[in-house]
C-alpha cells in the first residue's frame, strides 16, 4: 500500500499555528492583557430570528412520525431551497434555474471537491495571495500550478496574461485575503480568456453579500459568456452567520460542457456517490435566509460588519496607510507601515497595541509586507483597536 505522495508536497500551514503560539506566549508573559483579535475570519453575531424560528419548526417536524425526514431524496438539496437560491439570483438580475443550484455543506467543501471532476494533467492558474484551499486541493491531486501575481501595482486584481495558457482558473471576488473586488469589465476579460482557452473559471463568491456598490458584480453570471465557462461557489457562512451551521451552494449552468459532457451532470454523479446532503433542519434554516424577513435581518447584521469595515478604512486613511478592501468586503489588506515585514508588524501590533491580525505572508509570497484585518469583530473593540494602532504609529 502506498500513500498519496502528493501530500508530501503540501506546505505546512504554519500561519494560524504560529499566530496562536505567539499569542499564547504573549498572554503567558502578560497575563490579563486586553487583546483584540482582528485576525479571525469567523463571524461574531448570532443567527437571525427568522433562521432560528425555521430551525425550531423543522426540529418539531423531525419529532413527529408524519413529518420526520430521513435521507434526502436528492443530495443536491431540497427543491424548496434550490428554488429559494435561484430566486435570490433572480433578485439581482441573474438567471439561474433551481436545477443548476447544488446545495452543499459550505463553499470550502465544494471548492475542494470540484477538482475530482478535472483531469490531473490540467494546468491550474491561482492568484497569489490566495485562500489556501485552492492551492492545497490541487497539490493533493498532483496538478501543476501556475501563479498569478496580485500586487499593489494591479490593485491586487490581476488580469490574464494572454501568453499563459491555463485550463483551470481560480478567482475570488470580493477577495479573501485582500478585500479587492473585480469590476464587470475586468471579469469580462477573464471570461473571454477562459472561453478562448477552453478553460473553466472557478469563481468564489463567498463574500458577494458584502458588495454594496451597484456597479460591481456579485456573481460571475452577471458577465456575458460566463454560463459557458464558469462555476460559482457561494456560502451562507458570512452572509448569514452560518459558519457553524454549514450550508453553501454551487451554481453550474447547463451550458457548461467540455467535449459534449455536462459538468453539472458530473458533479451530480460525484455528489450522489460521496455526499448525502445537508441536514433538513439546516436547509430549512437556509431557506429562511432568503425570505423577506430573513433578508432584512441579514442585511442588519451585514451593516454592523460594514460599519466596522468603514471605521477601519477611515482610520487607515487617517494614518496614511495604503490598503485595499473595506468597502464591498469584510477584509482590509493594508501595507505594513515603515516597510516592516508582515511578521514584524504582527509582533509590534501584538506587543505594543495588544491587537492581533493576520500577516499577509501566510497567504502567499506576494502577501509579504502586507497585513489582513477583518471586520467581523465587536464594534466597540474594533474602534478601540484602530485607536490603539493610531497611538502606536504616532
Ligand atoms: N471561500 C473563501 C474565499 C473563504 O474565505 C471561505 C471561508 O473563510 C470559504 C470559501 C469557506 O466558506 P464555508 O464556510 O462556506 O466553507
Amino acid at each position: 500500500m502506498k500513500l498519496n505522495a502528493n501530500f508530501q508536497n503540501l506546505q505546512q500551514s504554519y500561519l494560524f499555528v504560529t499566530i496562536a503560539k505567539k499569542v499564547a506566549a504573549y498572554l503567558e508573559a502578560n497575563p490579563g492583557a486586553d487583546l483584540i483579535k482582528m485576525g479571525i475570519g469567523d463571524v461574531t453575531l448570532p443567527l437571525s430570528p427568522a433562521v432560528i424560528e425555521a430551525m425550531h419548526k423543522a426540529s418539531d417536524e423531525m419529532g413527529k412520525k408524519e413529518t420526520f425526514r430521513g435521507y434526502s431524496p436528492d443530495s443536491n438539496g431540497y427543491p424548496f431551497l434550490r428554488k429559494a437560491i435561484a430566486g435570490y439570483y433572480h433578485s439581482f438580475g441573474v438567471k439561474a434555474d433551481p436545477s443548476e443550484v447544488f446545495v452543499g455543506d459550505g463553499a470550502k467543501s465544494d471548492v475542494g471537491n470540484i477538482v475530482d471532476l478535472f483531469d490531473r494533467e490540467n494546468t491550474v492558474l491561482i492568484p497569489d495571495p490566495v485562500y489556501p484551499v485552492y492551492v492545497d486541493t490541487n497539490v493533493m491531486s498532483g496538478r501543476k500550478l501556475l501563479y498569478l501575481d496580485a500586487k499593489e501595482e494591479n490593485g491586487f486584481l490581476p488580469l490574464p496574461d494572454p501568453g499563459v495558457s491555463a485550463d483551470i482558473i481560480y478567482l475570488c471576488s470580493p477577495n479573501n485575503p485582500t478585500g479587492a473586488v473585480y469590476n464587470r469589465e475586468q471579469l469580462k476579460v477573464w471570461v473571454d480568456y477562459a472561453r478562448k482557452n477552453g478553460a473553466v473559471l472557478l469563481f468564489d463568491a463567498a463574500y458577494e453579500s458584502f458588495v454594496t456598490e451597484k456597479e460591481l458584480p456579485r456573481s460571475i453570471f452577471e458577465i456575458e459568456g460566463a454560463r459557458e465557462c464558469a462555476i460559482e461557489f457561494c456560502s451562507l457562512s458570512k452572509t448569514a452567520g452560518f459558519t457553524g451551521m454549514r450550508c453553501g451552494y454551487t451554481v453550474i449552468p447547463k451550458e457548461l460542457q467540455f467535449g459534449g459532457v455536462s459538468v453539472a451532470a458530473l458533479w451530480e454523479r460525484r455528489q450522489g456517490c460521496k455526499f448525502n446532503g445537508v441536514s433538513y433542519i439546516t436547509q430549512r434554516a437556509a431557506e429562511a435566509v432568503f425570505t423577506p424577513e430573513g433578508l432584512a435581518e441579514v442585511k442588519k447584521t451585514l451593516s454592523y460588519y460594514q460599519e466596522n469595515a468603514r471605521v477601519m478604512a477611515e482610520a487607515l486613511k487617517e494614518m496614511g496607510i495604503w490598503f485595499t478592501g473595506g468597502v464591498n468586503s469584510p477584509y482590509l489588506w493594508m501595507r505594513c507601515p515603515g516597510h516592516l515585514g508582515s511578521w514584524e508588524f504582527f509582533d509590534r501590533l501584538l506587543g505594543e497595541a495588544q491587537v492581533v491580525g493576520t500577516p499577509g505572508e501566510g497567504f502567499g509570497k506576494n502577501g509579504e509586507g502586507y497585513f489582513r484585518l477583518t471586520a467581523f469583530g465587536d464594534q466597540e473593540k474594533t474602534k478601540e483597536a484602530m485607536e490603539r494602532m493610531k497611538r502606536m504609529l504616532k
